[in-house]
């Protein structure tokens, strides 16, 4: 039976120290705040915004919400974000993703200021993760990273694998694993028997976005395997992109969906959102 990767105790150590790093930044005079803005109604935006909100107020970060309605056009969407570059009182900015059709994501993520790209989207910070030297993780990598350590694995020379090459979860995570001197291998639609080079993973990431589509004899024996997977299922629930039942029973530690990986981004993003508040102070 493999270890179970708890996100959720996890984060809650994390989050219990960011706490304390805030109010010591207060007491210095440094006021995190964050800025989130959700364009629509999607329920699953809905739902990690409010999670979002909740978790600055646990650690006592300043926050702001800006909901707008779906046909909010892209200019005025821009101008939003012109101003809150320039507030002094939000140290980040966060675009919930997807945007409705209509507006240019890259666009909007290309006008965030990137000292205060919580997400660590902007190209500025991608091209920094690229080389090595950054400010912002990107969150799910970032938590993600944090849980590999939890397991007590060193990453150093063994095989990770990452299915999937997203921009937010994908590419990021592999550039992470490489940093920590991982072989990395990364997978995706076109990927030709996608079983074979799962197998050969002693770290597998699963970011596909398909319910239950890793299953146990995708899976080396004793391999850590992460699940990035969010998916809803019509009985409501929760599931992953890994088919938990097989995979527990090959996997020496597997993070659980939910309760793995997704409390972890959130606490990534409130500790971005402390390094932000640190960085623009010092600028100012
Ligand atoms: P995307 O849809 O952007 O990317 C999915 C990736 O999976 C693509 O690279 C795609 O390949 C690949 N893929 C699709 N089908 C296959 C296949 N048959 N074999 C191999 N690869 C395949 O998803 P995201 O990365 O944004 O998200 C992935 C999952 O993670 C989702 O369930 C999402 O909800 C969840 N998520 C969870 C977070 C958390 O905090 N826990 C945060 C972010 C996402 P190709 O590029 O060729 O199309």
């Amino acid at each position: 039976m493999a270890k179970i990767l708890s996100g959720k105790e996890v984060s809650a150590r994390i989050k219990g120290e960011l706490k304390i790093e805030a109010e010591k930044l207060k007491e210095s005079g440094i006021m995190p705040g964050l800025a989130v803005i959700i364009v629509g109604d999607d329920p699953a935006s809905r739902v990690y915004v409010n999670n979002k909100k909740k978790a600055c107020e646990e650690i006592g970060i300043h926050s702001e919400e800006y909901a707008l309605p779906a046909d909010t056009d892209e200019a005025e969407l821009l101008a939003l974000i012109d101003r809150l570059n320039g507030e002094k009182s939000i140290s980040g900015i966060l675009v919930q993703l997807p945007l409705p059709k209509g507006i240019d994501e890259e666009k909007v993520i290309n006008r965030i200021d990137p000292q205060k790209d919580v997400d660590a989207f902007h190209p500025v910070n991608v091209g920094k993760i690229m080389v090595g030297n950054y400010d912002f993780v990107p969150c799910t990598p970032a938590g993600i990273m944090e849980l590999i350590a939890e397991s007590g694995i060193d990453i150093s020379g063994k095989e990770c694998v990452v299915v999937g090459r997203s921009n937010i979860v994908g590419k990021p995570m592999s550039m992470l694993l490489l940093h920590q001197n991982g072989t990395v291998t990364v997978c995706h639609s076109r990927t030709k028997d996608l079983k074979e080079v799962t197998r050969r993973a002693d770290i597998l990431v699963v970011a596909v976005g398909r319910p239950n589509f890793v299953t146990g004899d995708m899976i080396k024996e004793g391999a850590v395997v992460i699940d990035v997977g969010i998916n809803r299922m019509a009985d409501k629930k929760l599931t992953g992109d890994v088919d938990f039942e097989t995979a527990e029973k090959v996997a020496s530690a597997i993070t659980p969906v939910p309760g793995g990986v997704g409390p972890m981004t959130i606490a990534m993003l409130m500790k971005n959102t402390l390094k932000a508040a640190v960085i623009n102070k010092e600028d100012n």
